[in-house]
């Protein structure tokens, strides 16, 4: 029998995902890989499959389904297609844990799947833990399922907490590169075009956190994310912006002491220790030098310019369905921005509008969450017309 750990990749063909079948890629007697999935780049897959010959491939899009089964026939590789497919594949005996790199709500109902059958999870998908938190984090324990971090500042939060789980959190600190726009204030930002939105300073990733790092959106769902992974009461989460990105989050205990993760940005990292937790393997990534880093600064975020960060506390603090309001929103006003639909600070009016407009559920279902997204997303598709 084989001991591998047996990986379903959820969004193989994103950034994360790429990243992941990278890592896969140098520890083959490590890592297998059972699942993977995308939504509609059906030729990456093709490609990525046949390389990694897993069991099962998903293809969200049932248009493109055909294509897919066809290119992978004769590799002997199932092929599904559709929403519940992606759900039912993270359940296969033949997963051990499945990497959520999905982006946004879709990654909702795979992860709640593969918890029910008590898969572990390596989540990158942090959409999932914003809008159902509470559900997702109580099913995991009952599940006695484990939930590990990928976002880099999570990951960085969850490594300085190895070998402290008797001493409590005081505080956590997560950091932020304060994106393409840092400095910047809201009359600077009123023509911002998607291209420049979408040049990060330090990370390359998916179009949509881009653009959430360019609004500090992405900081904002951090937050929540944090609490959730963690534990935390609200006033325990802070932000601090550095734009180096080396130092990828702090946590200080009760007796005062920080302690950071540092290295060079790269989600190689985080995503192989998600893997392979609590085991760090050798790795020929890139090494830091102080040299090239004489100064690391920090500085306090701007609430008045980027107010997607003050609204995703504001949610959190309001909670109930509140987050998933915000989350909804703020994947319609994204693509919309994307789409050259509205402007980049239209982006934020949008989510603001959608959280004091859409009803307040205080401690909602499941299926009152989905249909709060359901409505959030029609509230703010009008808005923009
Ligand atoms: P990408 O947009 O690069 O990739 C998303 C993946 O999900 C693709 O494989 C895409 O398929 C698939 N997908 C998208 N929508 C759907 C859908 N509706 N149904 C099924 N599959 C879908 O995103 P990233 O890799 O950048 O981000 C993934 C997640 O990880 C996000 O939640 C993000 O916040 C988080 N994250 C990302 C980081 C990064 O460095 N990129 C860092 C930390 C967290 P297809 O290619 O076919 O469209």
């Amino acid at each position: 029998m084989s001991e591998k750990k047996k990986i379903a990749l959820l969004g193989s063909t994103g950034s994360i995902g790429t990243q992941t079948l990278e890592v896969v890629k140098s520890y083959l007697e490590i890592f297998e890989l059972s699942v993977l999935t995308a939504n509609r780049n059906a030729d990456l897959l093709i490609e990525q499959a046949l390389e990694f010959r897993p069991n099962v491939v998903v293809i969200a899009d049932e248009s493109l389904y055909e294509k897919v089964e066809s290119a992978l026939f004769d590799a002997d590789i199932n092929v599904y297609t559709g929403e519940e497919a992606l759900a039912q594949v993270t359940q296969m005996d033949e997963v051990d844990i499945v990497l959520t790199a999905l982006v946004g709500f879709s990654g909702l109902k795979p992860t709640i799947a593969a918890i029910e059958a008590g898969k572990n999870i390596a989540l990158a998908n942090k959409e999932t833990l914003v809008v159902a938190g509470e559900i997702i984090t109580k099913l995991a324990r009952q599940k006695g399922v484990n939930i590990y971090p990928v976002d880099s500042e999570h990951s960085a939060i969850f490594q300085c907490l190895t070998g402290e789980y008797q001493n409590p959190i005081e505080k956590i600190y997560l950091t932020a590169s304060g994106g393409p726009f840092r400095g910047k204030k809201r009359a600077d930002l009123q023509n911002t075009t998607k291209e420049q939105a979408l040049k990060h300073p330090n990370w390359e990733m998916g179009a949509k956190i881009t653009i959430d790092s360019a609004s500090m959106m992405n900081k904002g769902l951090e937050v929540i994310e944090a609490k959730w992974l963690f534990g935390l009461k609200n006033e325990q989460i802070d932000v601090i912006v550095h734009p180096q990105s080396i130092v990828h989050s702090l946590v200080q205990f009760k007796d005062g002491s920080m302690k950071a993760q540092m290295g060079l940005p790269d989600m190689k990292l985080p995503i192989q220790y998600a893997l392979t937790y609590p085991n760090r393997l050798e790795t020929d990534f890139e090494r830091f030098n102080f040299m090239d880093y004489p100064t690391l600064t920090f500085e306090k975020p701007d609430l008045e310019t980027f107010t997607n960060l003050r609204l995703a506390y504001e949610v959190m603090e309001k909670g109930g369905n509140a987050p998933c309001v915000l989350n909804a929103a703020n994947e319609i006003s994204v693509a919309a921005f994307l789409a050259d639909k509205i402007k980049f600070l239209e982006i934020a009016e949008i989510n603001e509008k959608a959280v004091s407009e859409l009803a307040f559920i205080k401690n909602p279902s499941l299926e009152q969450l989905f249909e709060t997204d359901k409505q959030t997303r029609i509230f703010a598709s009008n808005l923009i017309g």
